[in-house]
């Protein structure tokens, strides 16, 4: 075995988690070894966030034409050219890759290229080298779980890796799953001319959601022509000579030519050196306290593989603190809760802290405020001719501890709801301020001012 390498940091894994704490920690100083057995930039980059958003940029444009009539605009539409799609979508992550590459090569970190495994708490052996850390960052991500008996085959049976990499639009599709990742391929697919029927075993739709989101993107859903069985557990799937055909608990059939398994992403933590070395470890997960830190002296981890949202902003922020609280910065704990969430779909649907029964249930009822502004107010929603909402959850008389927003674009709405959230702000302290006119974003003003009881664009 070759001499050991000594760095301040080394990681395991270079995807958002990874990668970001290596930027950051080549930023402050610290020598810096970033393991990757893939491609750097992991899930989010390759086949998860970006390659995800532009065939959901894709599907609008679809929309856009095939709807332009609404709008006085004649034009035809005439079909999906996947090759194309795939063409764009491939383009956008290339660039990013490019672009990060540089990043990480400018910032002098070094690239270990190879499947890392942890030998000593303070070791990664890759290819039979031996990279000791005075810190070792766990940041190995997470893979595309499917349910027992349901056996992927990658050709009728997909992961989200498999449905991106699709040369054709399906006929039809039943997604199983209908959350986050779910309602978003479901929503590509219809726009781009595809039947498709969600399965869920929950009884709505993106349940981590506000219930009031999820009964809009049901209502939207339902409206565009996407089939949906909730509260519809799976049991089983075969296939058939043009397909596959699901049978459901309650013996219903549904047939189509593909099924996408999107029932979550398991953490990839297993024959890692994790478990041999002590690491505590829930069903797979890394447990690591608010500080990052798992109960291995030295030994971080950050992303997917620690519970909570499985969100690349998330393991952006964490591998940040990581690499501060090595430098010595005592950087301020990440507020779980204040982490925005946004499912891509069309309509959007994007939220930030508690939602109305969350707040119930830690105010007590009679202690929680809600308000609910309606798009139809606003005059850029009526332009972009999208339904959809604000929504607010106060706590009586203190601040604002949630936001909910479903519309098309309401993504790009959750940073200021986000300040919000994380700076305690009051409708009081909101309402004063101006909003540009006509955006969506006075959406979230006016939602303020009513809720601050002086209403403008809303009934009192
Ligand atoms: C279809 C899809 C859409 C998504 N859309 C969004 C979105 O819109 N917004 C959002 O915020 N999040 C989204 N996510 C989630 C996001 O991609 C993840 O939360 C994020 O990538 C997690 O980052 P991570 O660093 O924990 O893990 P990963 O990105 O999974 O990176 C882990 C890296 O570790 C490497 N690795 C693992 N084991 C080893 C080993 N033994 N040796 C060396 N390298 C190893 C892997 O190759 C990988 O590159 C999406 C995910 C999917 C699947």
């Amino acid at each position: 075995m070759a001499e050991a390498r000594d760095f301040d940091v080394v990681i395991l894994g270079a995807g958002s988690g990874g990668y970001a704490c290596a930027l950051r920690a080549a930023q402050l100083g610290l020598s810096v070894a970033l393991v990757e057995k893939g491609n750097l930039g992991g899930t989010c980059l390759h086949v998860g966030c970006i390659p995800t958003k532009a065939l959901l940029h894709a599907a609008e444009v679809a929309d856009a034409t095939r709807e332009s009539e609404q709008f006085g605009v004649k034009a035809t539409f005439d079909g999906i050219d996947m090759a194309g799609v795939n063409a764009y979508k491939d383009g956008v992550v290339e660039r990013l890759f490019k672009g990060l590459v540089g990043l990480i090569k400018g910032r002098g970190i070094t690239v270990v290229e190879g499947t890392g495994k942890l030998v000593a708490k303070n070791t990664v052996e890759v290819n039979g080298e031996l990279y000791v850390g005075s810190h070792v960052v766990l940041a190995s991500g997470s893979y595309s779980k499917s349910l027992p008996g349901l056996e992927i085959d990658g050709v009728r049976v997909l992961t989200s890796e498999h449905a991106l990499r699709l040369d054709r639009v399906p006929d039809s599709a039943i997604v199983l799953g209908g959350g986050v990742i779910g309602c978003e391929f479901a929503s590509v697919w219809k726009s781009f001319g595809a039947d498709v029927t969600i399965i869920e075993a929950l009884p709505r739709l993106v349940a981590a959601e506000d219930e009031q989101s999820s009964k809009a993107l049901e209502r939207a859903f339902r409206k565009r022509g996407i089939t949906f069985k909730t509260a519809t557990p799976f049991k089983s799937v075969e296939l058939t000579d043009s397909g596959v055909r699901v049978t459901v608990e309650s013996g219903a059939t549904y047939e189509a030519e593909v099924l996408l398994v999107a029932v979550g992403r398991g953490p990839s933590t297993t024959d890692l050196g994790y478990d041999e070395l002590g690491v505590a470890m829930d069903r797979g997960f890394v447990l690591a306290d608010e500080r990052c830190r798992t109960n291995i002296d030295g030994v971080y981890a950050v992303g997917d593989i620690v519970p909570g949202l499985q969100l690349a902003h998330r393991g952006f922020q964490q591998g940040i603190f990581v690499a501060e609280d090595i430098a010595g910065l005592d950087p301020e704990p990440i507020d779980e809760a204040g982490i925005p969430r946004i499912t891509y779909s069309d309509p959007e649907i994007a939220s930030v802290g508690l939602s109305e029964a969350q707040a119930r249930e830690k105010y007590g009822d009679a202690n929680v405020v809600a308000l609910t502004y309606d798009l139809a107010g606003n005059g850029k929603s009526q332009i972009l001719k999208t339904a959809g909402f604000v929504k607010l959850v106060r706590e009586k008389d203190g601040p604002v501890v949630g936001v909910h927003l479903v519309g098309a674009r309401v993504g790009e709405l959750i940073g200021e709801a986000q300040l919000i959230y994380n700076w305690d702000a009051f409708p009081e302290d909101v309402a004063p301020l101006v909003h540009g006119h006509p955006t969506q974003n006075e959406a979230l003003g006016e939602a303020h001012m009513a809720l601050a009881g002086k209403p403008l664009h809303a009934h009192s």
